[in-house]
């Protein structure tokens, strides 16, 4: 899925119990509940393999 500012690609980020979409382009980070809206399947599917960790 695609960044809002830049287009760039979004990757999940893991860190400890929490879990960020960071873009590979211009580095920024969002929470799930931020682009929530926007998920496309392939990021639900990563998503669903993190089902213990904490939408912070
Ligand atoms: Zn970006």
């Amino acid at each position: 899925m695609k960044c809002r500012k830049c287009d760039g690609e979004l990757e999940v980020k893991r860190s400890c119990r929490r879990v960020r979409l960071k873009c590979r382009n211009c580095h920024r980070e969002y929470q799930i509940h931020e682009v929530a809206s926007d998920l496309d399947e392939k990021t639900s599917a990563i998503l669903e393999q993190y089902t213990t960790i904490i939408y912070d």
